[in-house]
């Protein structure tokens, strides 16, 4: 049996707080260690694969890469180059050039389910991870088991250091209702810092036609927030594009699609939409708020 296949099928009681497997072989003594130790040392800093040089700098408690000029030019010209190949080929792009430093952020919405199935046919070693607020949808959880029985891919779970109990106890209450953008940041921004430190690329599942926010979203990118190459092999799919592959090929994807939630956050701060809405118009409903934090 392949060490993918091993890899996945590991029990999530295991694997659920348990760092990154797939990390730069450079990194000394990661074995043991946790994303935040990790991410505390800086040794990510050590493993930059662009051309040109590369350099760290510190954001409050965690290490952000830098891109050289040389390296930021590269990755422009790159992703011109790739406008034209399938989402197929972009990843195994992304594959040849960072894999195993390179991972996937997915809320398990219909585009991160496509690109799991692809990944699973192209490198199912892919370190895959779900940032867990605590909020999420039990529906969202479970699609979690069965992405794992259909691909033997296990989407890791990676949670704050604060429990929601913990949290809301420390905030007298519910901070989603008094500062979503602290929330957010809290609870995702923050963890998704923790764990870009072991990697030198992301994938994610954002598509240009999903909001004005995301309509110039190249298809890599350097991602100055998180010191990561940003790959994103859907941004010229359209929604339809993505539910024709959920369909022709029996991809997994969230019951709640099915009852008017085209988009899925956190269910405190997600609605089902109405006819003619918006598909993202069900997150944070009535605030200006429009995006987590994690692609802006
Ligand atoms: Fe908090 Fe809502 Fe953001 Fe989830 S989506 S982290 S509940 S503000």
């Amino acid at each position: 049996m392949a060490t993918a296949i091993l890899f996945g099928s590991k029990p999530m009681s295991e694997r659920a707080e348990k760092p990154p497997e797939n990390v730069c072989p450079a990194v000394p003594a990661a074995n043991g260690q946790s994303v935040r130790q990790l991410s505390l040392s800086g040794a990510a800093a050590n493993c930059g694969k662009g051309p040109g040089q590369t350099d760290a700098s510190t954001a409050g408690e965690h290490t952000v890469r830098t891109a050289s000029p040389e390296e930021l030019q590269w990755l422009a010209e790159q992703s011109r180059r790739l406008e034209s190949a399938t989402a197929e080929e972009i990843l195994q792009w992304a594959v040849e050039r960072y894999f195993p430093r390179f991972t996937m952020a997915t809320g398990l919405g219909p585009e991160g389910c496509v690109i799991i199935s692809m990944l699973a046919k192209i490198e199912p070693r892919v370190y895959v991870f779900n940032l867990d607020t605590g909020y999420q949808f039990p529906e969202t959880l479970a699609l979690r088991e069965r992405i794992a029985e259909k691909y033997g891919i296990v989407v890791d779970l990676q949670r704050p250091e604060l429990s929601v109990e913990q949290y809301e106890a420390l905030n007298g209450g519910p901070v989603y209702k008094t500062d979503p953008d602290r929330c957010c940041f809290d609870r995702k921004v923050r963890v998704l810092h923790r764990v870009a430190a072991n990697f030198d690329a992301w994938a994610t599942g954002i598509r240009r036609d999903q909001s004005p926010t995301r309509a110039n979203t190249p298809i890599v990118k350097w991602d100055a927030k998180f010191g990561l190459v940003k790959i994103s092999p859907l941004a010229n799919w359209t929604r339809k594009d993505v539910w024709r592959r959920i369909m022709e090929e029996g991809i997994p994807y969230n019951p709640l699609h099915d009852q008017g939630y085209p988009s899925i956050g956190c269910w405190p701060c997600t609605r089902p939409v109405g006819e003619g809405e918006d598909e993202r118009a069900g997150r944070w409903s009535g605030t200006a708020k429009t995006e987590c934090g994690l692609h802006t």
